[in-house]
Protein backbone atom coordinates (compact mmCIF):
# COMPACT_ATOMS: atom_id res chain seq x y z
CA UNK A 1 0.00 0.00 0.00
CA UNK A 2 1.21 3.31 -1.15
CA UNK A 3 2.12 5.94 1.94
CA UNK A 4 0.13 8.94 2.03
CA UNK A 5 1.85 11.59 3.55
CA UNK A 6 0.16 15.41 4.55
CA UNK A 7 1.03 17.72 1.58
CA UNK A 8 0.25 21.55 1.55
CA UNK A 9 -0.07 22.90 -1.89
CA UNK A 10 -1.60 26.60 -0.53
CA UNK A 11 -1.35 28.24 2.62
CA UNK A 12 -4.01 27.72 4.14
CA UNK A 13 -6.89 29.09 4.30
CA UNK A 14 -6.19 29.33 0.32
CA UNK A 15 -8.93 31.52 -1.41
CA UNK A 16 -11.74 28.53 -1.24
CA UNK A 17 -11.57 28.02 2.50
CA UNK A 18 -11.30 32.33 3.17
CA UNK A 19 -14.62 32.51 1.36
CA UNK A 20 -16.01 29.58 3.58
CA UNK A 21 -14.31 31.50 7.17
CA UNK A 22 -15.66 34.57 5.69
CA UNK A 23 -19.34 33.71 5.19
CA UNK A 24 -19.32 31.55 8.64
CA UNK A 25 -17.82 34.64 10.67
CA UNK A 26 -20.98 36.81 9.35
CA UNK A 27 -23.54 34.21 10.10
CA UNK A 28 -22.75 31.80 12.73
CA UNK A 29 -22.64 32.44 16.19
CA UNK A 30 -19.55 34.19 18.28
CA UNK A 31 -19.10 31.48 20.61
CA UNK A 32 -17.32 29.18 18.31
CA UNK A 33 -14.16 28.89 19.13
CA UNK A 34 -12.47 27.74 15.27
CA UNK A 35 -9.17 26.68 16.62
CA UNK A 36 -7.42 27.03 13.66
CA UNK A 37 -8.64 27.93 9.69
CA UNK A 38 -8.75 24.46 8.82
CA UNK A 39 -11.66 24.05 6.20
CA UNK A 40 -12.38 20.58 5.17
CA UNK A 41 -13.85 19.16 1.93
CA UNK A 42 -13.18 15.73 2.93
CA UNK A 43 -11.91 12.55 4.81
CA UNK A 44 -10.27 9.19 4.61
CA UNK A 45 -8.71 7.04 7.20
CA UNK A 46 -6.45 9.79 9.41
CA UNK A 47 -6.39 12.12 6.30
CA UNK A 48 -8.34 15.65 5.69
CA UNK A 49 -8.20 17.48 2.62
CA UNK A 50 -9.54 20.99 2.55
CA UNK A 51 -11.56 22.87 0.01
CA UNK A 52 -8.31 24.28 -1.29
CA UNK A 53 -6.84 20.71 -2.22
CA UNK A 54 -4.21 20.35 1.05
CA UNK A 55 -3.78 16.83 3.17
CA UNK A 56 -3.54 17.29 6.46
CA UNK A 57 -3.15 14.38 9.06
CA UNK A 58 -5.31 14.10 11.77
CA UNK A 59 -4.32 13.12 15.34
CA UNK A 60 -7.54 14.94 17.11
CA UNK A 61 -10.08 12.70 15.14
CA UNK A 62 -13.02 16.13 15.68
CA UNK A 63 -12.06 16.17 19.16
CA UNK A 64 -11.36 12.65 19.84
CA UNK A 65 -14.99 11.51 17.87
CA UNK A 66 -13.74 10.38 14.26
CA UNK A 67 -12.78 6.94 16.04
CA UNK A 68 -12.92 4.39 12.74
CA UNK A 69 -11.23 7.49 10.58
CA UNK A 70 -12.97 9.94 8.49
CA UNK A 71 -15.80 7.75 6.57
CA UNK A 72 -14.97 4.73 6.93
CA UNK A 73 -16.56 2.47 3.93
CA UNK A 74 -18.26 0.25 6.71
CA UNK A 75 -19.80 2.72 8.90
CA UNK A 76 -20.97 5.08 6.06
CA UNK A 77 -22.37 1.73 4.18
CA UNK A 78 -24.56 1.40 7.32
CA UNK A 79 -25.45 4.32 6.90
CA UNK A 80 -26.66 4.84 3.67
CA UNK A 81 -28.62 1.08 3.92
CA UNK A 82 -30.35 2.91 7.15
CA UNK A 83 -31.11 5.95 5.44
CA UNK A 84 -32.48 4.05 2.43
CA UNK A 85 -35.00 2.28 5.14
CA UNK A 86 -36.55 5.21 7.12
CA UNK A 87 -35.32 8.07 8.61
CA UNK A 88 -36.87 8.54 12.28
CA UNK A 89 -39.39 6.71 13.93
CA UNK A 90 -38.72 7.99 17.64
CA UNK A 91 -36.97 4.86 19.93
CA UNK A 92 -38.26 6.44 22.77
CA UNK A 93 -42.14 5.49 21.72
CA UNK A 94 -41.37 2.97 18.82
CA UNK A 95 -39.56 -0.42 18.31
CA UNK A 96 -36.92 -0.83 15.69
CA UNK A 97 -33.59 -3.04 15.18
CA UNK A 98 -30.57 -1.20 15.48
CA UNK A 99 -31.96 0.28 18.56
CA UNK A 100 -32.43 -2.87 20.79
CA UNK A 101 -29.40 -4.01 19.16
CA UNK A 102 -27.18 -1.08 19.72
CA UNK A 103 -28.27 -0.96 23.58
CA UNK A 104 -28.35 -4.74 23.85
CA UNK A 105 -23.77 -4.67 22.57
CA UNK A 106 -23.47 -1.16 24.89
CA UNK A 107 -24.95 -3.32 27.77
CA UNK A 108 -22.23 -6.28 27.27
CA UNK A 109 -19.25 -4.35 26.61
CA UNK A 110 -17.99 -4.30 30.31
CA UNK A 111 -19.76 -7.78 31.86
CA UNK A 112 -17.98 -6.45 35.15
CA UNK A 113 -20.57 -4.42 35.56
CA UNK A 114 -23.17 -6.89 35.69
CA UNK A 115 -26.31 -6.61 34.23
CA UNK A 116 -27.21 -3.03 32.93
CA UNK A 117 -29.49 -1.29 30.77
CA UNK A 118 -28.89 2.10 28.48
CA UNK A 119 -30.50 5.14 27.39
CA UNK A 120 -29.58 6.32 24.27
CA UNK A 121 -29.55 10.04 23.64
CA UNK A 122 -27.61 12.84 20.60
CA UNK A 123 -24.75 13.66 22.99
CA UNK A 124 -22.74 13.19 25.44
CA UNK A 125 -23.70 16.43 27.58
CA UNK A 126 -27.37 14.69 27.07
CA UNK A 127 -25.96 11.36 28.76
CA UNK A 128 -24.55 13.54 31.30
CA UNK A 129 -28.09 15.10 31.91
CA UNK A 130 -29.69 12.17 31.62
CA UNK A 131 -27.14 10.69 33.87
CA UNK A 132 -27.49 13.56 36.56
CA UNK A 133 -31.53 12.95 36.71
CA UNK A 134 -30.93 9.56 36.92
CA UNK A 135 -29.48 9.81 40.12
CA UNK A 136 -31.45 12.09 41.60
CA UNK A 137 -34.10 9.75 40.39
CA UNK A 138 -33.03 6.84 41.93
CA UNK A 139 -31.57 7.78 45.16
CA UNK A 140 -33.90 10.28 45.73
CA UNK A 141 -31.13 12.37 46.89
CA UNK A 142 -29.98 15.68 45.99
CA UNK A 143 -26.36 16.21 46.16
CA UNK A 144 -23.46 15.36 43.78
CA UNK A 145 -20.08 15.71 43.79
CA UNK A 146 -17.86 16.61 40.90
CA UNK A 147 -14.28 17.73 40.03
CA UNK A 148 -12.18 20.90 39.73
CA UNK A 149 -10.58 20.69 36.20
CA UNK A 150 -13.79 18.48 34.79
CA UNK A 151 -16.04 18.86 31.35
CA UNK A 152 -19.19 16.94 31.13
CA UNK A 153 -21.01 19.01 28.23
CA UNK A 154 -22.71 22.50 27.52
CA UNK A 155 -26.29 22.46 28.97
CA UNK A 156 -27.16 23.11 32.61
CA UNK A 157 -26.45 20.00 34.25
CA UNK A 158 -23.05 19.54 32.95
CA UNK A 159 -22.12 23.16 32.86
CA UNK A 160 -22.77 23.16 36.70
CA UNK A 161 -21.02 19.84 36.92
CA UNK A 162 -18.14 21.72 34.63
CA UNK A 163 -15.08 23.49 36.25
CA UNK A 164 -12.96 23.42 34.04
CA UNK A 165 -12.68 26.67 32.47
CA UNK A 166 -15.10 29.55 33.57
CA UNK A 167 -16.10 30.84 29.96
CA UNK A 168 -18.13 28.04 30.19
CA UNK A 169 -20.13 28.98 33.15
CA UNK A 170 -19.75 32.70 33.34
CA UNK A 171 -23.58 35.01 33.18
CA UNK A 172 -25.08 31.54 32.98
CA UNK A 173 -26.00 31.35 36.45
CA UNK A 174 -28.07 30.57 38.23
CA UNK A 175 -26.38 26.77 37.76
CA UNK A 176 -28.54 23.11 39.06
CA UNK A 177 -27.88 23.77 43.33
CA UNK A 178 -26.51 20.87 45.24
CA UNK A 179 -22.91 20.10 43.27
CA UNK A 180 -19.98 20.12 45.32
CA UNK A 181 -16.60 20.30 43.29
CA UNK A 182 -13.40 19.10 44.61
CA UNK A 183 -9.70 18.69 43.40
CA UNK A 184 -9.80 16.04 40.42
CA UNK A 185 -7.27 12.95 42.25
CA UNK A 186 -3.39 13.43 41.57
CA UNK A 187 -0.50 11.79 42.75
CA UNK A 188 0.55 15.31 44.48
CA UNK A 189 -2.63 16.42 46.39
CA UNK A 190 -4.31 14.88 49.79
CA UNK A 191 -6.09 11.35 48.92
CA UNK A 192 -9.67 11.68 47.57
CA UNK A 193 -10.17 9.54 50.42
CA UNK A 194 -9.31 12.39 53.19
CA UNK A 195 -10.81 15.27 50.90
CA UNK A 196 -13.98 13.31 51.39
CA UNK A 197 -14.17 11.39 54.38
CA UNK A 198 -11.67 13.77 57.12
CA UNK A 199 -13.55 16.95 55.59
CA UNK A 200 -16.69 17.08 53.21
CA UNK A 201 -18.51 14.38 54.96
CA UNK A 202 -17.80 16.40 58.73
CA UNK A 203 -17.74 19.80 57.56
CA UNK A 204 -19.97 20.32 54.69
CA UNK A 205 -22.72 17.54 53.78
CA UNK A 206 -23.73 13.97 54.79
CA UNK A 207 -22.78 11.26 52.76
CA UNK A 208 -26.20 9.71 53.09
CA UNK A 209 -27.20 12.95 51.23
CA UNK A 210 -25.01 12.63 48.27
CA UNK A 211 -26.58 11.18 45.39
CA UNK A 212 -23.92 10.69 42.77
CA UNK A 213 -19.95 11.26 42.28
CA UNK A 214 -19.29 12.42 38.60
CA UNK A 215 -15.45 11.48 37.90
CA UNK A 216 -13.91 11.59 34.15
CA UNK A 217 -11.72 8.46 34.57
CA UNK A 218 -9.01 9.99 32.59
CA UNK A 219 -9.66 13.77 32.91
CA UNK A 220 -9.90 15.30 29.32
CA UNK A 221 -10.68 18.85 28.57
CA UNK A 222 -8.85 19.40 31.68
CA UNK A 223 -5.85 18.16 30.67
CA UNK A 224 -5.46 14.76 29.44
CA UNK A 225 -4.45 13.72 33.33
CA UNK A 226 -4.82 9.71 35.17
CA UNK A 227 -5.88 9.96 38.56
CA UNK A 228 -3.98 7.28 41.02
CA UNK A 229 -6.08 3.96 39.95
CA UNK A 230 -6.31 4.23 44.40
CA UNK A 231 -8.52 7.31 43.86
CA UNK A 232 -10.79 5.46 41.96
CA UNK A 233 -11.15 2.45 44.36
CA UNK A 234 -11.48 4.51 47.31
CA UNK A 235 -13.75 6.47 45.36
CA UNK A 236 -15.71 2.85 44.69
CA UNK A 237 -15.71 1.97 48.21
CA UNK A 238 -17.04 5.24 49.38
CA UNK A 239 -20.19 5.14 46.70
CA UNK A 240 -20.51 1.36 48.61
CA UNK A 241 -20.42 2.52 51.97
CA UNK A 242 -22.62 5.53 51.78
CA UNK A 243 -25.24 4.31 48.82
CA UNK A 244 -23.81 6.40 46.57
CA UNK A 245 -23.84 6.36 42.53
CA UNK A 246 -20.36 6.48 40.59
CA UNK A 247 -21.11 7.75 37.44
CA UNK A 248 -17.98 7.48 34.88
CA UNK A 249 -18.05 10.20 32.29
CA UNK A 250 -16.24 8.11 29.44
CA UNK A 251 -17.45 10.55 26.40
CA UNK A 252 -13.84 11.20 25.86
CA UNK A 253 -11.94 8.08 26.98
CA UNK A 254 -14.76 5.17 26.08
CA UNK A 255 -15.31 3.56 23.39
CA UNK A 256 -11.71 2.10 22.51
CA UNK A 257 -9.83 5.06 22.53
CA UNK A 258 -7.47 3.05 25.59
CA UNK A 259 -7.49 0.18 24.17
CA UNK A 260 -10.08 -1.17 26.38
CA UNK A 261 -13.61 -0.46 25.76
CA UNK A 262 -13.76 2.12 28.76
CA UNK A 263 -11.15 2.86 31.05
CA UNK A 264 -12.50 1.82 33.86
CA UNK A 265 -11.62 -1.55 32.46
CA UNK A 266 -7.62 -0.51 32.71
CA UNK A 267 -8.26 0.48 36.43
CA UNK A 268 -10.32 -2.18 37.26
CA UNK A 269 -12.98 -0.23 38.99
CA UNK A 270 -16.76 -0.77 37.96
CA UNK A 271 -19.04 2.61 38.32
CA UNK A 272 -22.65 2.34 38.53
CA UNK A 273 -23.07 4.26 35.53
CA UNK A 274 -21.04 4.80 32.27
CA UNK A 275 -21.74 8.46 30.15
CA UNK A 276 -20.65 7.61 26.40
CA UNK A 277 -20.86 9.98 23.25
CA UNK A 278 -18.08 11.05 20.62
CA UNK A 279 -16.12 7.84 19.31
CA UNK A 280 -19.20 5.97 20.01
CA UNK A 281 -20.90 6.30 16.35
CA UNK A 282 -17.69 7.33 14.08
CA UNK A 283 -19.10 11.29 14.41
CA UNK A 284 -22.82 10.55 13.85
CA UNK A 285 -24.65 12.42 17.15
CA UNK A 286 -24.99 9.33 19.69
CA UNK A 287 -24.61 9.54 23.44
CA UNK A 288 -25.10 6.54 26.10
CA UNK A 289 -26.12 6.44 29.27
CA UNK A 290 -25.01 2.57 30.49
CA UNK A 291 -25.75 1.71 33.95
CA UNK A 292 -26.39 -1.12 36.33
CA UNK A 293 -29.84 -2.42 35.98
CA UNK A 294 -30.25 -1.95 39.59
CA UNK A 295 -29.44 1.79 39.24
CA UNK A 296 -31.60 2.44 36.09
CA UNK A 297 -34.90 1.86 37.90
CA UNK A 298 -36.81 4.80 36.74
CA UNK A 299 -40.21 4.65 35.28
CA UNK A 300 -42.18 4.48 31.89
CA UNK A 301 -42.28 8.22 30.98
CA UNK A 302 -39.66 9.62 33.66
CA UNK A 303 -37.10 10.59 30.47
CA UNK A 304 -37.49 10.12 26.78
CA UNK A 305 -35.73 11.70 23.67
CA UNK A 306 -37.46 12.76 20.34
CA UNK A 307 -34.03 11.73 18.43
CA UNK A 308 -32.20 9.68 20.66
CA UNK A 309 -31.07 6.88 18.94
CA UNK A 310 -32.23 7.61 15.52
CA UNK A 311 -31.61 4.55 13.27
CA UNK A 312 -28.86 5.99 10.87
CA UNK A 313 -26.33 6.46 14.50
CA UNK A 314 -27.47 3.45 15.64
CA UNK A 315 -26.57 1.86 12.23
CA UNK A 316 -23.46 3.64 12.51
CA UNK A 317 -22.53 2.88 16.29
CA UNK A 318 -23.41 -0.93 15.49
CA UNK A 319 -20.68 -0.83 12.45
CA UNK A 320 -18.19 1.06 14.29
CA UNK A 321 -18.17 -1.01 17.48
CA UNK A 322 -17.71 -3.98 14.79
CA UNK A 323 -14.95 -2.36 13.39
CA UNK A 324 -13.22 -1.32 16.59
CA UNK A 325 -13.28 -4.41 18.80
CA UNK A 326 -10.74 -6.74 17.01
CA UNK A 327 -8.31 -3.23 16.61
CA UNK A 328 -8.28 -3.11 20.37
CA UNK A 329 -4.94 -4.91 21.32
CA UNK A 330 -3.46 -2.73 18.00
CA UNK A 331 -4.86 0.65 19.68
CA UNK A 332 -2.75 -0.02 22.76
CA UNK A 333 0.19 -1.02 20.87
CA UNK A 334 0.48 1.45 18.47
CA UNK A 335 -0.43 3.99 21.65
CA UNK A 336 2.64 2.86 23.66
CA UNK A 337 4.38 3.26 20.18
CA UNK A 338 3.46 6.71 19.95
CA UNK A 339 3.95 7.15 23.73
CA UNK A 340 7.98 5.67 23.36
CA UNK A 341 8.09 8.43 20.30
CA UNK A 342 6.76 11.72 22.47
CA UNK A 343 9.02 10.53 25.06
CA UNK A 344 12.04 10.81 22.52
CA UNK A 345 10.53 14.04 21.99
CA UNK A 346 11.02 15.42 25.50
CA UNK A 347 14.67 14.51 25.76
CA UNK A 348 15.07 16.80 22.90
CA UNK A 349 12.98 19.23 23.44
CA UNK A 350 12.92 20.56 27.20
CA UNK A 351 9.57 22.34 26.88
CA UNK A 352 8.14 19.02 27.07
CA UNK A 353 7.34 18.92 31.13
CA UNK A 354 4.86 15.57 30.62
CA UNK A 355 3.69 13.22 28.19
CA UNK A 356 1.45 10.84 29.76
CA UNK A 357 -1.63 8.53 28.76
CA UNK A 358 -2.91 5.26 27.71
CA UNK A 359 -4.08 4.23 24.21
CA UNK A 360 -4.49 6.54 22.05
CA UNK A 361 -5.40 9.32 24.32
CA UNK A 362 -1.85 10.83 25.35
CA UNK A 363 -1.37 14.58 27.09
CA UNK A 364 1.99 16.38 26.08
CA UNK A 365 2.32 18.94 28.57
CA UNK A 366 4.22 21.96 27.81
CA UNK A 367 6.26 23.98 30.67
CA UNK A 368 8.21 27.07 30.72
CA UNK A 369 11.59 26.78 32.34
CA UNK A 370 10.41 28.13 35.52
CA UNK A 371 7.45 25.11 35.32
CA UNK A 372 4.74 27.35 34.66
CA UNK A 373 1.77 26.28 32.28
CA UNK A 374 3.16 27.35 28.36
CA UNK A 375 0.22 28.33 26.84
CA UNK A 376 1.46 30.76 24.38
CA UNK A 377 4.03 28.36 23.30
CA UNK A 378 0.83 25.44 22.90
CA UNK A 379 -1.16 28.37 21.12
CA UNK A 380 1.85 28.82 18.79
CA UNK A 381 2.61 24.84 18.38
CA UNK A 382 -1.41 24.12 17.15
CA UNK A 383 -1.06 27.05 14.57
CA UNK A 384 2.29 26.07 12.84
CA UNK A 385 1.55 22.30 13.48
CA UNK A 386 -1.02 22.99 11.25
CA UNK A 387 0.60 24.82 8.36
CA UNK A 388 2.87 21.97 8.39
CA UNK A 389 0.02 19.15 7.76
CA UNK A 390 -1.14 18.13 11.67
CA UNK A 391 -4.14 18.81 13.16
CA UNK A 392 -3.25 19.12 16.96
CA UNK A 393 -5.94 20.13 19.50
CA UNK A 394 -4.55 21.51 22.92
CA UNK A 395 -6.50 21.10 26.45
CA UNK A 396 -6.11 22.01 29.99
CA UNK A 397 -3.57 25.35 30.39
CA UNK A 398 -1.02 23.93 28.39
CA UNK A 399 -1.53 20.63 27.26
CA UNK A 400 -1.70 19.07 23.69
CA UNK A 401 -4.02 16.30 23.23
CA UNK A 402 -3.05 13.64 21.16
CA UNK A 403 -6.18 11.80 20.41
CA UNK A 404 -5.94 10.56 17.12
CA UNK A 405 -8.65 7.98 14.95
CA UNK A 406 -7.92 4.88 16.12
CA UNK A 407 -7.34 3.29 13.46
CA UNK A 408 -3.50 5.07 12.40
CA UNK A 409 -0.61 2.68 12.27
CA UNK A 410 2.85 3.09 13.19
CA UNK A 411 3.19 5.11 9.51
CA UNK A 412 1.33 8.07 10.97
CA UNK A 413 2.44 7.55 13.91
CA UNK A 414 6.33 8.44 12.75
CA UNK A 415 4.83 11.38 10.24
CA UNK A 416 2.94 12.79 12.76
CA UNK A 417 5.67 13.24 15.15
CA UNK A 418 8.46 14.08 12.60
CA UNK A 419 5.80 17.55 11.60
CA UNK A 420 6.11 17.64 15.57
CA UNK A 421 9.55 17.50 16.21
CA UNK A 422 10.51 20.19 13.25
CA UNK A 423 7.77 22.43 15.17
CA UNK A 424 9.12 22.10 17.76
CA UNK A 425 12.77 23.40 16.80
CA UNK A 426 11.37 26.18 14.85
CA UNK A 427 9.41 27.51 18.61
CA UNK A 428 12.08 26.78 20.67
CA UNK A 429 14.24 28.77 18.71
CA UNK A 430 11.11 31.74 18.14
CA UNK A 431 10.56 31.31 21.86
CA UNK A 432 14.31 31.05 22.83
CA UNK A 433 13.67 27.55 25.16
CA UNK A 434 16.81 25.17 25.68
CA UNK A 435 16.99 21.89 24.17
N1 LIG B 1 -17.93 14.71 28.75
C1 LIG B 1 -16.67 14.77 28.34
C2 LIG B 1 -15.61 14.09 29.14
C3 LIG B 1 -16.32 15.46 27.18
O1 LIG B 1 -15.05 15.51 26.78
C4 LIG B 1 -17.35 16.08 26.44
C5 LIG B 1 -17.04 16.83 25.21
O2 LIG B 1 -15.95 17.21 24.95
C6 LIG B 1 -18.67 16.00 26.90
C7 LIG B 1 -18.92 15.30 28.06
C8 LIG B 1 -19.79 16.65 26.15
O3 LIG B 1 -20.05 15.96 24.97
P1 LIG B 1 -20.86 16.67 23.79
O4 LIG B 1 -20.02 17.76 23.25
O5 LIG B 1 -21.13 15.55 22.82
O6 LIG B 1 -22.11 17.18 24.37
Amino acid sequence: MNKIYPEIKVAPPGPKGQAIIDLDKKYSSPSYIKEYPLVVESGEGPWITDVDGNRYLDFMAGIAVASTGHAHPKVVKAIQDAANKFLHICGTDFYYDSFSKICERLANLVPEMGPQKVFLSNSGTEAIEGALKLVRWHTKRQNVIAFKGAFHGRTYGAISLNSSKVAQRAHFGPLVPGIIHVPYPSEKGPGIADILEKDLFLSHVSPKEIAAIFIEPILGEGGYQLPPAQALRDLRRICDQHGIVLVFDEVQCGIGRTGRWFAAQHFNVMPDVICSAKGIASGMPLGAIIAKESIMSWTRGSHGSTYGGNPLCCAAALATLDVLEPMLPQIGEVGAYMLKGLGELQKKHAVIGDVRGVGLMIGVEFLNADGTPAAEYVGALEQLAFRKGLLLLSCGKSTVRIAPPLIIGRHEVDVGLGILDTCLTELDAQFGMKK
